[in-house]
């Protein structure tokens, strides 16, 4: 369980959070939506440290987040999907996602190498294993990035727009794969600019607007009746 408690976070003078609180359960799908701007990258940053936050309190089981953390052993439990996927471009797929286990986690190349093979099977892209990340589709970089953050067995995974890059087709596979996270008790949180993948994916939606939560609803009601007057104007502009 992720408890984020009044959480703020400021670049110099400018206020990126502004108090931020929410509990995120085991295995929920978090989807953050809100205009650019609003501190939604800000945000899921913060919950991995990448960026540290000013004020507030983040707490995983009961635990502070906070800059005594083992920042290793916490990006081993809050893993990341960036939005340009990030992969190491001199390594294989499948080195790609067996490395960190590897070299944070010390497990042998063999047995780090066996759990890669399965869970890039997992996401569907076993055949995929021995190529360079420039010799993929944007479709299956996301999926070995996803395969990357999964090799760390990780209880949380942060996703900046997993999407953007998508057709039709690899957005509904990454619909899968993020159910399939949650089936495994694996918590989501989730930020993107796809409404019909929002909708497809969230237990809640967390409406951002200038650094702050304008409400926390579930999908079926925040796509029909938002109850800010800021998030019917973001919906208007949508469609
Ligand atoms: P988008 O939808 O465009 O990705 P976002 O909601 O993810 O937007 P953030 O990237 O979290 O927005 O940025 C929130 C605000 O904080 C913006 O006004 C941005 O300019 C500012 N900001 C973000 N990172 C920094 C930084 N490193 N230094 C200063 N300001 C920053
Ligand atoms: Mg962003």
């Amino acid at each position: 369980r992720l408890s984020i408690r009044d959480l703020s976070k400021l670049y110099n003078e400018f206020v990126a959070l502004d108090h931020i609180s929410l509990d995120i359960e085991q295995g929920e799908k978090i989807v953050v939506l809100g205009p650019s701007g609003s501190g939604k990258s800000t945000f899921i940053r913060c919950l991995n440290r990448i960026e540290p936050h000013d004020s507030g309190v983040l707490m995983i089981d009961g635990k502070i987040i906070d800059q005594k953390t083992d920042l290793t052993e916490l990006r081993g439990r809050v893993g990341m999907v960036f939005q340009n996927y990030n992969l190491f471009p001199h390594l294989t797929v499948l080195e790609n996602c067996a490395v960190a286990p590897r070299l944070v986690r010390s497990i042998p190349r063999g047995q780090a190498e066996d759990t890669a093979r399965r869970i890039l099977a997992q996401v569907g892209i076993a055949e995929q294993a021995s190529k360079y990340p420039i010799q993929l589709s944007g479709g299956q970089q996301q999926r070995v990035a996803i395969a990357r953050a999964l090799c760390m067995d990780p209880e949380i995974i942060l996703f900046d727009e997993p999407t953007a890059a998508l057709d039709p087709e690899a957005i509904s596979g990454v619909v899968l794969i993020i159910n399939d996270l949650a089936a495994q008790g694996i918590t989501t949180v989730c930020v993107t600019h796809e409404m019909g993948f929002a909708r497809r994916i969230a237990d809640r939606i967390v409406f951002m607007d200038k650094g702050r939560v304008q409400e926390i609803t579930p999908p079926e009601e925040f796509f029909t009746a938002p109850r800010s007057a800021r998030a019917h104007a973001f919906l208007n502009e949508m469609i």
